[in-house]
């Protein structure tokens, strides 16, 4: 068995599913276990509806609401599923504009009809173009703590359901499922955080024991920078777990940053694959390190990040502060990305949250706080990086005029991180690749 994942992108239209149809007939003989997102953009859409519901804008909501449903009828043509299921968005979506209030349980409600639509759009489509395919409802499978919008699978459970229900199904037919939505153990529907198909895909692979895992998508793998970045990125050719996961973690948005755990704990490899350009061989994700002459494998960036720079009152850090402020994000469920110290100050990011008033009300009883917005983290990863003198001084030298307004090395081993501006993001990223990708190791990298 393999499961194949396919992303928004790969599904977002008839013409599309022709392909990924094509895609899964060809490996038919290796028994595929499909796993796929909601077409093209529709999470996106499907929150917007609810957040203009709950802001006095029920109309538009419901505007909305019809113009997604027509998409999926237009490009599935599956006429009483679609309406059955934007029936109940639709009573769900008025029942919010009546409430006015968007919990994290509301907004999973809503999220997860993409992927409830989708799979049910995709089992059919096969079905009717030659394949034999049988649709499992991921709710049913995957069991999540309570933790909506970011839940957790309970992977016991998960992992002895997905065992003794996809096999036998697989046997003879092409198993599809939703990525990315789940259920607590009493039923609820939860939803595991944004990009989270590929985490289910991983689940999956796990609890069945596949001989691989494919992520199909808009690219032709894992790339030596962002693509919308830097245009120019090279595909990286094979990649060890601990880098592939280093590079999602730091913005890389290709794969989802818990999707490599299940892969490493079961020994499974991960190939990132190009739904549109199917005969290209993709990136390899390998639990072990491939050697390279590059000490740099690939440059991860994350923008919309905020600084804070946090002084003790003091003059001096007394014991005891470092807790203080990370019981405090801990408090807030906001993680903490990069953290550096001096004497008497503390300077970490969080992404842009809105939970940071509190966050700094509660600091500012024992420090004094500075906050800059809109900074980005640059992240450049690769096993060679720790081994190879004279990367920190190619990095600055090829940032140049750039200000560097944070650094942070030694942590993973793996990584040298650092902030800049989010106005200098392109520049830097764009500098960096000139720096570490010009001359390439044809062992790892697509020239
Ligand atoms: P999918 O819908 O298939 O899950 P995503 O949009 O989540 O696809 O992820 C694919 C996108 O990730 C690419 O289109 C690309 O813009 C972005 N991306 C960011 N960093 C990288 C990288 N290092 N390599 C490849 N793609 C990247
Ligand atoms: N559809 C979900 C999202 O857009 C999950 C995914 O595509 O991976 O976040
Ligand atoms: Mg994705």
């Amino acid at each position: 068995m393999i499961v194949m994942k396919f992303g928004g992108t790969s599904v977002e239209s008839a013409a599309a599913l022709e392909r990924v149809t094509g895609i899964v007939k060809s490996r038919l003989h290796r028994k595929p276990v499909v796993v796929v997102s909601a077409m093209g953009k529709t999470t996106n859409r499907l929150l917007k509806i609810a957040n203009l519901a709950v802001s006095g804008q029920r109309e538009e909501a419901l505007r909305e609401l019809v113009a997604l449903r027509d998409f999926h009828l237009r490009e599935s043509g599956m006429e009483r599923t679609v309406e059955e299921h934007f029936q109940e968005l639709t009573e769900l979506v008025k029942g919010l504009a009546v409430l006015g209030e968007l919990t994290p349980r509301s907004i999973d409600a809503i999220s997860s009809f993409g992927e409830r639509l989708s799979s049910l759009i995709v089992t059919n489509f096969f079905n009717h173009h030659g394949l034999n395919a049988v649709h499992v409802d991921a709710r049913k499978l995957i069991v999540t703590d309570r933790r909506h919008t970011q839940a957790v699978p309970l992977f016991d459970v998960t992992y002895a359901k997905l065992a003794a229900v996809i096999p036998p199904l697989a046997e003879h037919r092409v198993v599809v499922m939703g990525g990315f939505i789940g259920a607590t153990e009493d039923g609820i529907t939860t939803t595991l955080g944004r990009g989270g198909s590929d985490f289910t895909a991983s689940i999956a692979g796990a609890g069945i024991g596949a001989e691989e895992i494919q992520i199909w998508t808009d690219v032709d793998g894992m790339l030596t920078a962002d693509p919308t970045v830097c245009p120019d990125a090279h595909r990286v050719k094979v990649i060890s777990f601990t880098e592939a996961a280093e590079l999602a973690y730091f913005g890389a948005k290709v794969l989802h940053p818990a999707t490599v755990l299940p892969a490493i704990d079961r020994n499974i490899p991960v190939l990132i694959l190009n739904s549109r350009r199917p005969q290209v061989e993709g990136t390899r994700i390998l639990s072990e390190g491939v050697a390279s002459t590059n000490a740099v494998k690939s440059i991860a960036c994350k923008s919309k990040v905020m600084v804070l720079n946090i002084r003790s009152t003091r003059m001096f850090m007394a014991h005891g502060f470092m807790r203080r402020i990370f019981e405090i994000f801990d408090r807030y469920e906001t993680s903490v990305d990069m953290v550096a110290t001096s004497e008497v100050s503390v300077s970490l990011t969080v992404d842009e949250t809105g939970r940071l008033e509190g966050i700094l009300g509660e600091l500012r009883e024992f420090s004094e706080v500075w906050v800059d917005e809109n900074q980005a983290i640059i992240c450049m990863v690769g096993e060679n990086i720790r081994r190879t003198p004279g990367v920190a001084a190619r990095i600055f030298n090829a940032l140049g005029s750039i200000n560097v307004r944070m650094v942070s090395q030694g942590a993973s081993a793996l990584n040298l991180g650092f902030v800049v501006a989010g106005e200098d993001l392109t520049a830097a990223v764009q500098a960096l690749h000139r720096e570490f990708f010009t001359e390439l190791d044809p062992a790892v990298f697509d020239a």
